[in-house]
């Protein structure tokens, strides 16, 4: 299946609820959900169906699918490992998606959207321990370091940033220098640290059918 390319606002209104997909847009007034929280579509437009059980459990997997920019294929790659982990599959699979390197490049303030940042390391910006890594899905660890390739710190949305971060509340488990851009894994999230918008083990649910 292939990544959607359509516009975002348009997850969030078919999720009926703000995704924040779309970084600062997403908390002024010309919020999608906002203006009009309807699912998109003229047939669907005039209310919202009640859902099975099942469709709440599949509603919650596109919620997480959506949030994280994630294709089925690649989700249910992760999925499996969270089976595999020790503890709550739930609560496994919120961290696994969290330590993706591109949500923590989002995390660290480098980008207003996850999709913003996982550009960012496509492009071959950002650097993981010194190596340019350009796998947005790699898997953060403990004291890893996410900094910038030196030659990316010449163009103008580094400095843009370097700007703007001093106003950026950074989670607690990541730690940022905010003059270099620097930021260190100070401990792995745990699932409290987490503030998803979806529910774990819904998600369980629809995968164990
Ligand atoms: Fe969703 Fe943000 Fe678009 Fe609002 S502005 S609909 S929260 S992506």
């Amino acid at each position: 299946m292939a990544r959607y390319t359509g516009p975002v606002c348009r997850l969030c209104r078919r999720a009926g609820e703000k995704l924040l997909l779309k970084g600062g847009r997403c908390f002024t007034p010309k919020c999608a959900v906002d203006k009009r929280n309807k699912p998109p579509g003229q047939v669907q437009a005039k209310r919202r169906p009640k859902i099975s059980d099942h469709g709440m459990h599949l509603h919650e997997k596109q919620k997480a699918r959506y949030i994280y920019g994630m294709m089925e294929t690649q989700f249910r790659n992760v999925f499996e490992d969270a089976e595999k982990a020790p503890g709550i599959t739930g609560d496994a699979l919120k961290i696994l998606l969290e330590r993706r390197l591109d949500n923590v490049v989002f995390r660290l303030g480098f980008a207003d959207s996850r999709a913003q940042a996982r550009q960012l390391v496509r492009h071959g910006h950002i650097q993981l321990n010194g190596k340019t890594t350009n796998i947005p899905s790699a898997l953060i660890s403990l004291s890893d370091v996410i900094t910038w390739r030196e030659g990316s710190k010449k163009n103008a949305y580094f400095k843009a940033i370097v700007e703007s971060i001093e106003s950026k509340a950074i989670v607690n488990w990541l730690q940022l220098d905010r003059q270099t851009l620097s930021g260190k894994v100070l401990a792995l999230p745990t699932v409290n640290d987490i503030d998803s918008k979806f529910e774990g083990t819904a998600i369980v649910e629809f995968y164990s059918r």
